[in-house]
């Protein structure tokens, strides 16, 4: 008995049983801890127009401030969080908080800066988002025109007139919605016309490229060019270099976010570098 337990316990170690499931199930418990704890935070990235070089917002990027491992980022939970449901929970606080810091730092500049909120395909489709967001608007007292949803390509792919449908309701209570990573989804390009959006955010592929590749410069053109027959407007991701900008600006794409401008960065830093 005890050599088979043995035996068990050096199969569980040796990968027999999938190191993936067990490693999500380990994250699923501490990210359960994370929610109530209270060990999540926002990371704050300008966004600037091109044409008047004014910061117009910034994106809210969520991070694990885990008390043992540190600043986890995004990509090491989101996933799980997403497939667990979890993100539903976690969804709902990064949406109040960002609204809570964007109403402060309008009310302290005396400025209208806009916060970019990521929303993933399962909070995108949960029956309750337009009252959620409702709700926080009201909670935190901040027009929804300052409020923009980064959504993906993807929620389109699980059910078409769903997603108009929810879209034509969040555009009815006024908030923006981007489309993140364009170009990197699987659908087809037909919903532009059928999805009351406000802008598209070329991903940072094609971006990484322009400078360098007669293709993706090729791309990025004819996707700002889309935008603009559109009545879109169209950012740029994932700029880092001066060289990439420039070329961006001679594309006449209306806005950057991106190293070169600066790093995700907390509330604090983002206070004294972009605020003061
Ligand atoms: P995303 O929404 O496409 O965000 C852009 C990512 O690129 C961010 O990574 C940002 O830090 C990074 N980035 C920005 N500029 C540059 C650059 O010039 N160079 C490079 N190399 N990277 C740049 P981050 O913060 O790790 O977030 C990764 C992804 O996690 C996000 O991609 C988004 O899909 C997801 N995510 C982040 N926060 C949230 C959230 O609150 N809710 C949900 N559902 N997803 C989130
Ligand atoms: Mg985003
Ligand atoms: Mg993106
Ligand atoms: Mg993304």
């Amino acid at each position: 008995r005890a050599k088979e337990q043995g035996k068990n316990q050096y199969q569980f170690f040796n990968g027999k049983m999938d190191q993936g499931i067990m490693q999500k199930t380990i994250i699923e418990t501490a990210i359960y801890q994370a929610i109530e704890q209270r060990e999540f935070t926002l990371f704050y990235q300008p966004q600037l127009d091109i044409a008047t070089g004014q910061m117009i917002g910034m994106e809210a990027l969520i991070r694990w401030h885990h008390p043992q491992m540190g600043l986890i980022p995004p990509h090491m939970f989101i996933p799980v969080a997403e497939e667990t449901g979890q993100i539903i929970a976690i969804g709902e606080w990064v949406m109040e908080e960002a609204c809570r810091q964007v109403k402060q730092w309008n009310e302290q500049t005396g400025r209208a800066l806009r916060i970019s909120v990521n929303i993933s395909p399962k909070q995108f489709l949960q029956e309750k988002l337009v009252e959620q967001i409702t709700a926080i608007l009201k909670k935190t007292n901040l027009t929804a025109d300052s409020v923009d949803l980064e959504i993906t390509e993807g929620v389109a792919i699980f059910n078409e007139q769903h997603t108009i449908q929810k879209l034509k309701q969040l555009k009815a209570l006024g908030v923006h919605i981007s489309i993140d990573d364009f170009g990197t989804g699987y659908s087809s390009l037909s919903y532009l016309r059928k999805f009351p959006i406000h802008r598209l955010k070329i991903a940072k592929v094609f971006i990484d490229g322009i400078a360098q590749t007669e293709e993706d410069q090729a791309i990025v053109a004819s996707v700002i060019g889309l935008a603009k027959n559109l009545k879109l407007r169209v950012i740029a991701e994932g700029v880092e270099t001066f060289q990439q900008l420039q070329i961006l600006r001679s594309l006449h794409c209306d806005e950057i976010q991106g190293y070169v401008l600066g790093k995700p960065l907390a509330k604090e830093e983002f206070e004294k570098v972009y605020l003061k």
